[in-house]
């Protein structure tokens, strides 16, 4: 498909700005150039700080920003497709995957206006108490006074709504840094929503240098929260740097897929290669160990080599039947296949795949990895689906939770108490139950504990209370 690369300025408070200074993208897929986006200067970090706070945001009510969130839902629904041909030119992932990140998208805006609509305030009588006085107590809440918001690649779109939309709904202003890899889908986004009816000064968003811009963006006075979604180093890095502000960081995953002897093997093999190959493996929640015990070992490795040979094809990202596109750049993909080569070392197997082409890794299935390989005790951010033997639901509880990660896990059993058993004992976020770890709403609470992050949720209903302060005041009654 032939493409025009875009050059786009980055957005302070709804103006363009270009400093001469760019960044460009290239396609993972071919390297030819997706674009450019200019990089800002600290007077415009300074500018976009100064509108934000001179803003009456208290004039949004709660029907504007419903309806500018409606708007943009509408806006992005009509223009799917340039979404999804920009996310795949920036990030490799094949055209499927990027069209569905544009439906999600759209539920959290969706999501986002409705809980727009709801009065959060509650109500408490204090006659209740032998002390207790004849009053009560109301709470409201209130937007925090501005947000700095850091985005990862991995869902160049998703990740950004997920920011901006609850923060919109809470009526917060945001100053927004998105990844250097992807920032011409966030860029584009923003545009979105400055026609959707946002006023220019509730968000700034723009690329520049760490040094110069980011860290001076969340070391900020005026900066009351920090939003981070990426990896664990740089999540850890940022807690260490932002100082006395309130943080979220949504923070890398080591997810397992738990195949118990009564699982039924072919929903084991589908949820194992929906789990890993998708999104070519690149979720924070996407399915990093496969630990399957003794009794359905081979009748499930079966399956799910033959259901990946026969469905979860990896080529050019443009075509619709493409199942597996690349990985996010060259470089990550040879440090997989370095990870996998290391586990052969060990006495791993390769079943299917293991080949690479530039930023393109076959969806590889690894048999007999031992434990403490490189490949599963690290973060391997790709295509890569090991699969480890268990003894037990004992054992693989004991070893997810010997690990650093919280995020989330899937098991497949029809037994309802060893199924309990794994939502209670697993130390994560999210446990799903004959489901990939990944299964979510984008309304429902979702985020890890441990060095997955810090406990804070998103989803688009505790965002908005973590973009939000909550005041109590009492009346005589
Ligand atoms: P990354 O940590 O490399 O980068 C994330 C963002 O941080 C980028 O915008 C980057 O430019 C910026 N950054 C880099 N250095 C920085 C610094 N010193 N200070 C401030 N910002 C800095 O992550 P990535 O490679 O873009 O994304 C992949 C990672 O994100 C994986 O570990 C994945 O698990 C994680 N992730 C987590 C979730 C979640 O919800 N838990 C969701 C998606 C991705």
């Amino acid at each position: 498909m032939s493409w025009s690369p875009l050059h786009l300025p980055s957005y302070i408070a709804g103006q363009p700005v270009a400093t001469g200074r760019t960044l460009e993208v290239h396609y993972p897929w071919d390297g030819s150039l997706t674009g450019s986006a200019a990089l800002i200067g600290p007077e415009h970090l300074d500018q976009a700080i100064t509108a934000a706070l001179g803003f009456p945001k208290e004039a949004l009510t709660r029907r504007d920003r419903h309806d500018i969130l409606r708007k943009a839902a509408a806006l992005l629904a009509s223009r799917r497709d340039e979404f999804a041909a920009l996310i795949t030119r920036e990030t490799g992932l094949a055209i499927r995957e990027a069209k569905y990140e544009t439906t999600r998208s759209s539920d959290v805006l969706e999501f986002a206006a409705m809980e727009a609509l709801r009065d959060d305030g509650r109500i408490f009588s204090c006659d209740i108490t032998p002390n207790g006085r004849s009053r009560k107590i109301f709470t409201s809440r209130y937007p925090v006074q501005l947000v700095a918001a850091i985005t990862p690649f991995n869902h160049p779109l998703n990740q950004v709504v997920h920011k901006l939309a609850p923060a919109i709904a809470a009526g917060a202003p945001v100053l927004l840094k998105p990844s250097d890899r992807t920032p011409l889908t966030a860029l584009k986004f923003a545009e979105v929503l400055y026609e959707a009816g946002l006023p220019g000064p509730m968000l700034s968003l723009f690329l520049g240098d760490i040094g110069g811009i980011v860290t001076p963006m969340i070391t900020d006075d005026r900066v009351e929260i920090v939003t981070f979604t990426g990896s664990v180093e740089i999540g850890k890095n940022i807690a260490r740097t932002c100082g006395y502000k309130r943080l979220c960081l949504e923070l890398g995953g080591n997810s397992p897929l738990i195949v118990l002897n009564d699982a039924d093997p072919d929903l084991a093999a589908k949820l194992a290669a929906e789990g890993s190959f998708r999104n070519s493996g690149q979720r924070c929640t996407a399915v990093k160990r496969i630990l399957v015990q003794d009794g359905i070992l081979e009748a499930f490795t079966e399956r799910f080599v033959a259901l990946t040979r026969e469905q979860y094809g990896c080529g050019d990202p443009e075509d619709p039947a493409t199942m597996v596109g690349t990985v996010v750049h060259e470089p990550s993909a040879m440090e997989l296949q370095r990870r996998v080569e290391a586990a052969v070392g060990m006495g791993a197997k390769i079943l299917h795949g293991g080949g690479r082409r530039g930023a393109l890794l076959e969806p590889t299935i690894i048999a007999d990895v031992p434990r403490d390989a490189e490949m599963v005790a690290l973060e391997s951010f790709g295509p890569l689906a090991p699969i480890l033997p268990i003894r037990d639901l004992d054992d693989a509880i004991r070893y997810y939770n010997s690990g650093p990660f919280g995020l989330s896990g899937g098991i497949v059993t029809n037994d309802l108490s060893l199924a309990l058993k794994a939502c209670k004992e697993l130390k994560a976020g999210t446990t799903n139950v004959n489901e990939v770890p990944g299964y979510r709403l984008e309304l429902t609470p979702f985020g890890g504990t441990r060095d997955s992050g810090l406990g804070v949720k998103e989803g688009v209903i505790e965002a908005i209370k973590f973009f939000t302060h909550e005041k109590t005041w009492s009346l005589p009654w």
